[in-house]
């Protein structure tokens, strides 16, 4: 794990202090940060002086060489791809050739991004039925679906979802036969991806691949 030091003002307090900032992770040698990185607390920075916690903010590369998949958070990233930084090219622990190689902008998107491929699941697949589940919700209720976050399941279980509409929330469950039917349905039209780059898959993704 690389970690540098960084000084923090306080917003509120304007309390100096000071935390380890991380910038990258092999998870399946540091299992013990696994449910701070989960839950967030892993960013997480509390004030000496008033006690506040704040988020921080910061590049994180998180590397399950296990599940063979690198999700990149970059914070408020706003492109569609990033190149391997020549550091992690270097280092054997990072297996760029072999993994999945993925973007994530916030931080709700960079943990569904390790659900997903933490459980076998081709996120392209995910995004596919995401997209195909909001037309569908859309078209039968008249409601827009403004977001849909994979919450759990997997190969040979349902898939869990929490969906978003203007004023209303709920989860929606999806058998794994539909992913299946999705995936040999679609899989065809995504062409392949070179392992040379983090790209970010979302629903824009899918939607690019179709047109
Ligand atoms: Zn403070």
């Amino acid at each position: 794990m690389k970690s540098n030091i960084t000084e923090l003002i306080c917003p509120k307090c304007e309390a100096t202090g000071s935390k380890e900032i991380q910038k990258r992770i092999c998870i399946h040698e540091h299992m013990d940060f696994k449910q701070d990185i989960m839950s967030g607390a892993f960013f997480e920075w509390e004030c000496p002086g008033c006690s506040e916690r704040f988020f921080i903010k910061n590049p994180f590369l998180y590397n399950d060489s296990e599940n063979r998949f690198m999700v990149y958070y970059i914070p408020d990233f706003e492109e569609r791809s990033h190149k391997i930084p020549s550091l992690i090219k270097t280092k054997s622990e990072y297996d760029t050739d072999s993994s999945t190689l993925r973007i994530a902008a916030d931080y709700v998107t960079f943990v569904e991004k390790i659900r997903i491929l933490e459980s076998g699941l081709d996120d392209r697949i995910v995004e596919t039925v995401k997209l195909l589940y909001s037309k569908l919700t859309q078209q039968e209720t008249n409601n827009l679906v403004y977001s849909m976050v994979f919450e759990g399941g997997g190969v040979n279980d349902d898939l869990r979802f929490a969906v978003f509409l203007k004023d209303n929330d709920f989860e929606a469950v999806i058998p794994y036969t539909l992913y299946e039917k999705t995936r040999d349905d679609f899989s065809h039209l995504f062409t392949d991806e070179t392992a040379e780059q983090f790209i970010v898959v979302d629903q824009q993704w899918v939607l690019d691949m179709l047109s």
